[in-house]
Parts: structure tokens; sequence; C-alpha cells
């Protein structure tokens, strides 16, 4: 196993690229720790599957290197990076039995018939596939494929990561939950670097330890679930993730406060100057009405969602929401709306400012 190092990446498909926008990965530098297990997460074109081909090597970037550990695999074939790769729908041999898939992995590196058969049946207990080892591929529905796709990308234990894109995509939605506890414990028992691609933020926050969040072909921000929810880097990772996602507002940035349409809202922190298009941001979770201080708001609709409410409003004109416990009243004069000051981000041109003092 080794940590994988991305160094200057970057890919264009096309064969003279000019301008960045013909780049379906923008020049980036990254470090995915050895062990780690990583979601990699965002809309579908934003170069999610482009990223993972050119870790395994089916693809080859147009610029920048690749190292495992200390070695430059750029140039390596993908049987040579030695990493295990699960595609969004499912390729088995349908000729062959399910033991006979998941073992080919293992028979093609001549490991002994002794292990081979434990290893495969530790494997098909994890897929929930032990009845059906004997059976032929062909025949078997698409979920019960994709399965064997998943247990096939698991069954090695010498590999230096492993990829998932999507994985679950054709899998039954109760079987789901399932699936990706199973990788879950995977991860703890073996430790291999996992990376775990998906456009569904409840995926990626069950599933990983570290979520790295793509947008448009550039990594906005790699952090722990918490980070995304408390700091987001760039108001695309605040809006993305939580739902609804953070509220933005056009504000001037002075010290510890802001402005907002000529009212005033304290900031929890005290900020340098700054240039570009300045915004604050705060969660739905961080708002809450007020009868007397706060911007004007109004409610447009509630929505009742299992353990909490969602009340949908607008502030001078743009869309607000704000979340609260199920059961909390709305009182009809409740007409402002406060913020929690210590939960407020502040953004320059779309990117995160670090109050003064922050991380000393
Ligand atoms: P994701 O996996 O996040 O959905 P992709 O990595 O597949 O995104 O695609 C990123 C961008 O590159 C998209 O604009 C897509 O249309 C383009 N793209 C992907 N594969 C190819 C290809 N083989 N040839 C040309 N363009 C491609
Ligand atoms: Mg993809």
């Amino acid at each position: 196993m080794a940590q994988i190092t991305l160094r200057n990446l970057a890919h264009s498909y096309q064969p003279n690229p000019g301008s960045e926008a013909d780049y379906a990965l923008k020049e980036l530098n990254h470090v995915w720790e050895d062990g780690g297990a990583y979601a990699l997460l965002g809309a579908s074109g934003c170069g999610k599957s482009t990223l993972l081909n050119i870790i395994s090597g089916l693809l080859r970037p147009s610029h920048g290197r690749i190292l495992f550990g200390d070695t430059d695999v750029t140039d390596a074939p993908t049987a040579a990076r030695n990493i295990a790769q699960v595609f969004q729908f499912p390729v088995v041999y349908d000729t062959m039995t399910v033991r006979e898939n998941l073992a080919f992995p293992l028979r093609n590196r001549g490991m002994d018939a002794g292990y081979i058969k434990a290893r495969v049946d530790q494997i098909a207990a994890m897929i929930g596939m032990e009845a059906e080892l004997s059976h032929k591929a062909r025949g078997l529905t698409a979920d019960a494929k994709q399965k064997i796709s998943l247990g096939r990308g698991m069954v090695r234990e010498d590999v230096n990561a492993i990829l998932f894109d999507e994985p679950l995509t054709v899998i039954d939605p109760h079987m789901k939950f399932e699936l990706r506890t199973q990788l879950k414990s995977l991860h703890r028992e073996f430790g291999h670097t996992m990376i775990y691609v998906t456009h569904d933020q409840t995926e990626a926050l069950t599933f990983a330890d570290k979520v790295v969040v793509m947008h448009d072909g550039r990594v906005l921000q790699m952090g722990t679930p918490e980070e995304l929810f408390e700091r987001p880097a760039h108001t695309f990772v605040g809006y993305f993730i939580g739902s609804p996602g953070m509220n933005l507002f056009d504000a001037e940035i002075s010290g510890s406060r802001a402005v907002i349409g000529g009212v005033e809202v304290a900031l929890g922190a005290s900020y340098g100057p700054m240039t570009g298009r300045t915004q604050i941001g705060i969660r739905p979770e961080f708002c809450g009405l007020d009868r007397d201080v706060g911007l004007p708001f109004r409610v447009r609709r509630i929505e009742d969602v299992g353990r909490h409410r969602i009340i949908r409003g607008e502030v001078m004109g743009a869309p607000v929401n704000i979340t609260a416990p199920e059961g909390t009243e709305i009182a009809a004069d409740a007409t402002r709306i406060l913020f929690a000051p210590e939960k407020i981000n502040v953004y320059a041109d779309g990117w995160r400012v670090a109050p003064l003092g922050e991380g000393r």
C-alpha cells in the first residue's frame, strides 16, 4: 500500500487544449494518505471518473505526475499499479460461476487453492452471495452481478488502493446501506486506501473519513464531514453539502461587522481588508426568527421533514431557509431573521476568508 500523490495534474480530452475551459480536470495538487477512506463527491460531469481513471492508469494525464509512495507511476500500465477498480455497471464473466468470478483476480496472481477458497467464502459472505456461489453469472440480475463486481474489487488483500466509481447505482436501495456498511468494515479490517466516487452527499458523508468535493474540474475542499459543514472552503461546498444548503448574502465586511442591504449584522470574528465580491454564509441550522431584530424575513412556506421543519422564505427578494426542531411554532409577527454570529463564514469571490487569528 502507498500514499498517492497527484502533482500539477491536469487533463484535457482535446488534442490541443487552449483555455482552461478545455480541461476536464484543471491543474491540481493532492495527496491521498495511505489507508484513508475517501469519498470523491461532486455533480455529474465535474471530473470524478476522469480523476479516478488517471489514478488507476486507464487514462494518461495531459500534464503532471502521479506518485505511489516515492515511485513515479505516470507512465506505468494499469496492471503494474496494483489497483482494484469497481465501475458503475457490472463487469462479470457470464460463462463463469460466481465463485470463479470472485476467484479470478487471485488465480491470476497464482495464489494457492486453499487460500483462494477461504478468501472467496469470506467475500461471498460480505456481499451476501454464499448461496449462489455455484451459479453461473449469466442469468443473474444486474444487482447480483454488481455485487460480484464489488466482491472482485475487494478480494485481493495486496492492492495499493481500491477505487469505486459510483458502484451502488444499480443496487437495490435497501441493499445500498448494507453494502456501504460492509465496505466500511472492510476498510477497518484491512486498511486499504479507498476512494469512493459518488454524487450523493449522504453516501459520501457516511462512507468516508475525508470527503473531497469537486466542482467543474477542480477540487474545492478536502475535509471531514464536520469541516465541510462548519467551514466550507467555497460557497459551492456550502451550497452542495447540507439540505438545504448554506444561505448566502452579498455583504460589505468591515472588522467584525457585515452590512447587508443597509442592515448591520454582527460577525463572530474580525476580518482584515478583502477585495472582490464579498458574501457571508450561514447554514439554515444556525438561523432563527425574531420579532424585532435582524434582517427582514418573509415566510413563504413551511415543510415538515422528519425531525425538523424547514422554513422557506426570502430576505430582500432572495430565497433563504431556516431549519427548526419539529413542533416549533412560527409566530405570525416573526418577521426578522437572526444568525448565530460564531457560525457565520465570510467569502471573497467564492472562497472562504479566514478571520484574523484563525489557526493560531
Ligand atoms: P463525472 O465522473 O464527475 O461525471 P467525468 O470525469 O466523466 O465526470 O467527465 C468530466 C468531463 O469530461 C465532462 O465534461 C465529460 O463530458 C468529459 N469527458 C469524459 N469522458 C470523456 C471522453 N472520453 N472524451 C471526451 N470528453 C469526455
Ligand atoms: Mg463518472
